[in-house]
């Protein structure tokens, strides 16, 4: 059992700033945690609540929004995972924004249900597309995307938008067309999430020393396994590039793989000294966060109570201000 008790770097920032009482959102009880003492902080943050900076949602109604013919409709796990889902499953936790993620195995480069659930939503949702950089009228499809609410790419050296492999990963980067949709988010601002696994992490090094001004956010710490200082390596290399972000998300598959996580905190705690705490995100990675015994609370807990390294304010940025920034500003 770990009560959440205010660290000495907190208590000393805070009243450095003249700040009163912590105030934290009110954390439902998960295991092996005590719920918070919500304190009444009506001037702090009361109306922020925190952002998920990952999350996919998914339909049943196939008819409104076809699957892609690659997959048939009693193949989604779960079969539902709506918006309203999601962000009643989020909300408990203290959080109300998310980053929605196109979900390729379901939807290809349909994005059409999520700018669906961003319009539906106002506010709530922030939109990471998924596009086929082969598509000719590639620059006016971002344009119109980005008019529709979107405000990232998920981009993949292994596949395209519709499933087929990419012939040669390790060269994905050079490929022309690649290459001119780093050019075309770069010049729309559109935020590049590389869905990478640890052993092409380092093909991004030459792209964002050709594209410094491109922002990106590596999904899911990169792949790279904490008790792994060859793949920990790849990764933290990657922070010399100062727009480069990492998503620290999908709790449920790394380390002990369950919940309350806290043995990430060695990896968070690399992860924050090399980007800084402005550049890593939290995100649940749903609805695979709430698979196989894994929950949502103890992911979101894990940030908020377990790295009492940190300052409250830089928890908070992992939480909500860096994906602020990036996806709701
Ligand atoms: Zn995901």
């Amino acid at each position: 059992m770990r009560p959440r008790l205010p660290t000495r770097r907190e208590v000393l920032s805070r009243a450095a700033a003249g700040l009163g009482a912590l105030s934290l959102p009110a954390c439902a009880p998960t295991a092996g945690r005590k719920p918070d003492a919500t304190v009444a902080d009506a001037a702090a943050d009361a109306s922020a609540g925190y952002i998920d900076a990952h999350s996919h949602i998914w339909t049943p109604d196939t008819d409104r929004f076809p699957l892609g013919r690659w997959i048939t409709r009693d193949q989604m796990d779960p079969p539902s995972f709506t918006a309203e889902q999601l962000l009643a499953t989020a909300a408990p936790h203290g959080v109300d924004r998310v980053v929605i993620i196109q979900h390729a195995p379901y939807y290809g480069d349909d994005n059409s249900y999520l700018i669906n659930c961003a319009r539906r939503f106002p506010g709530r949702f922030s939109v990471v597309a998924i596009v086929d950089e082969r598509r000719t009228d590639l620059a006016d499809h971002l344009r119109n995307l980005k008019r529709q609410g979107v405000r990232g790419l998920r981009i993949s050296p292994t596949r395209y938008a519709d499933r087929t492999f990419v012939k040669d990963p390790s060269n994905w980067l050079n490929a022309p067309a690649m290459r001119k949709l780093w050019a075309l988010a770069t010049e729309e601002d559109l935020i590049l999430c590389p869905l990478v696994n640890v052993e092409h992490l380092p093909t991004l090094h030459p792209m964002l020393a050709d594209f410094p001004g491109t922002r990106v956010a590596i999904d899911h710490f990169g792949h790279a396994r904490a008790d792994r200082p060859d793949e920990l390596q790849a990764l933290l290399s990657l922070s010399r590039h100062r727009r480069v972000h990492v998503k620290a998300s999908g709790f449920y598959k790394f380390g002990d793989a369950r919940a309350p996580y806290n043995d990430l905190v060695p990896m968070m705690r690399h992860v924050t000294e090399a980007f800084g705490v402005d550049r890593v995100l939290w995100g649940s990675d749903c609805p695979y966060q709430l698979q196989k015994g894994n929950n949502y609370g103890d992911a979101v807990a894990m940030v908020e109570h377990d790295l009492d390294f940190l300052p409250l304010s830089a928890r908070k940025a992992i939480l909500r201000d860096n994906a602020q920034r990036l996806f709701f500003a």
